[in-house]
């Protein structure tokens, strides 16, 4: 096992991996930039190293800033958590050229997964469904207008290169497709450097349902179920729960084996996500693989009692998976729902300031995660999520009425936070149903506006 890692991001996904390194008796040693100096979290880890001012190219993206860190530290491996290196697998191999284990999947996994174009191919050989699309990237307008006619519209112009919701578009006509085409292109360039696009048909009434899976080195592969993300806003995830609400035993089995299935086909292994769309059929098509941790693994881990970022850590260290497949078993329902530092009522503007206060639920069955406290000032510089607050109960209803108590309790002042959508979420009878859709928070806030 590793005596030390270095930790290659911040915030509350940071603070994840501190405390799971301190319970495996590592040390750990944070990597922080000048905008996060003097927060508490950087405190619980073993050492903190500066490495660059706030703006995250310079920081949290600055790949020799980060392995002269891991070097100065001595450090055996290095975890990038989620978001800023997490996916890059030129970082990967700068790691492990440098004698220091990445916790993650190997560079070539990665790389063929995290290429939505060369994904699908995979998963086209390997009979994971996919929805109808371009076979490769498309090159040129005429090119996606013929596949527009073809598999009808809306379509979707997604980048091959995309995250975090960035480089989509979706058309319903020809004008849209050729208009969005150009604007998804010069996205996709300036945000991932990488042009490319594909196109494959828009869903209206889908949901959103990932496979949490993990891997060894010896080529074991398990998944840990599905966890349901279809409350989102623009592309955002902002619930999660775990087990998905609507699905049949069937149609869990069939979509845990394929997400299994096309991480085997890679050679996966450390902990990812396989993400599908859902439709109302129970028909369900592959949109992307995350090669990380995400934000909601703690729901996963609620339902199997697996720790992920532990088990993560292990694998890479080289162990095998301590269980197998028969021995994951879904227990139970967990909800999690992201405390943004965003005013709903302006258009999710983001809130930077300082908390004067900022108290959390507790009690049976919640859980929080999160690196702020009274008095922590949040750094223009990054994501907007501050708080994860997860709860898990015996039934959904029980976790929902779970959640509302727990909403009710947490108090973050005086910014304006994602809470009131939540508790209003919580007490939607179609959320409570389980009759929504990706484009649900949108609709209710568009009728709002109105
Ligand atoms: P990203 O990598 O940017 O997160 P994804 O491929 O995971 O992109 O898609 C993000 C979200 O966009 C999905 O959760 C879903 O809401 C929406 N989306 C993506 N593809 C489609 C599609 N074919 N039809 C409808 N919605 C889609």
């Amino acid at each position: 096992m590793f005596s030390r890692i270095l930790v290659a991001n911040r915030g509350e996904i940071a603070l994840r991996i501190i405390r799971a390194a301190r319970e495996m008796g590592i040390e750990s040693v944070v990597a922080y930039s000048t905008a996060d100096e003097g927060s508490e979290y950087l405190k619980l880890a073993d050492r903190a190293i500066c490495i660059g001012p706030g703006p995250a190219a310079q920081s949290y993206l600055n790949i020799p800033a980060i392995i002269a860190a891991a070097e100065v530290a001595n450090v055996d491996a290095i975890h990038p958590g989620y978001g800023f290196l997490a996916e890059n697998s030129h970082f990967a191999e700068v790691c492990r050229s440098c004698n220091i284990e990445f916790i993650g999947p190997s560079a070539e996994s990665m790389k063929l997964l995290g290429d939505k174009v060369q994904c699908k191919q995979l998963a086209r050989k390997h009979k994971v469904p996919t929805s109808p699309g371009s076979k490769g990237a498309v090159k040129s307008e005429e090119q996606a207008l013929k596949i527009a006619h073809e598999i009808g519209y809306p379509v979707i112009v997604k980048a091959a290169s995309g995250g975090g919701g960035r480089g989509m578009r979706v058309a319903h006509n020809d004008i849209a497709l050729q208009s969005g085409m150009h604007s998804a292109i010069s996205e996709a360039e300036s945000a991932f450097g990488d042009g490319s696009v594909y196109i494959e048909k828009f869903l209206e009434r889908a949901r959103h349902v990932e496979v949490q899976i993990i891997g060894d080195k010896q080529g074991n592969i398990v998944h840990l179920f599905e966890r349901d993300c279809t409350m989102q806003r623009r592309h955002q995830k902002l619930i999660e729960e775990a087990p998905c609400p609507v699905l049949d035993k069937e149609t869990r089995d069939a979509l845990c084996k394929a997400a299994a299935r096309l991480c085997k086909a890679a050679g996966y292994y450390g902990a990812g996500t396989v993400e599908f769309l859902l439709d109302d059929d129970m028909n369900f098509y592959l949109m992307e693989v995350n090669t990380r941790v995400q934000v909601e693994h703690p729901v996963t881990e609620a339902i199997t009692g697996i720790d992920i970022v532990k088990t993560g850590i292990k694998v890479a260290a080289g162990e095998e998976l301590p269980f197998k497949q028969s021995d994951v078993k879904l227990n139970g329902c967990a909800i999690e729902a992201r405390i943004n530092a965003e005013d709903p009522q302006r258009d999710f503007a983001p809130q930077p300031g300082t908390l004067s206060r900022f108290k959390v639920p507790g009690g049976y069955g919640v859980r929080v995660d999160s690196h702020c406290y009274s008095g922590y000032r949040i750094p223009p510089n990054y994501d907007s999520m501050i708080a994860k607050l997860i709860v898990h109960q015996p039934t959904r209803g029980q976790a929902i009425a779970c959640m509302k108590r727990s909403l009710g309790e947490m108090l973050i002042e005086p910014i304006k936070t994602t809470i009131p959508l939540h508790q209003r979420l919580m007490n939607n009878t179609n959320f409570v149903s389980g009759d929504v859709d990706i484009h649900f928070v949108e609709r209710l806030l568009s009728a709002d506006s109105k």
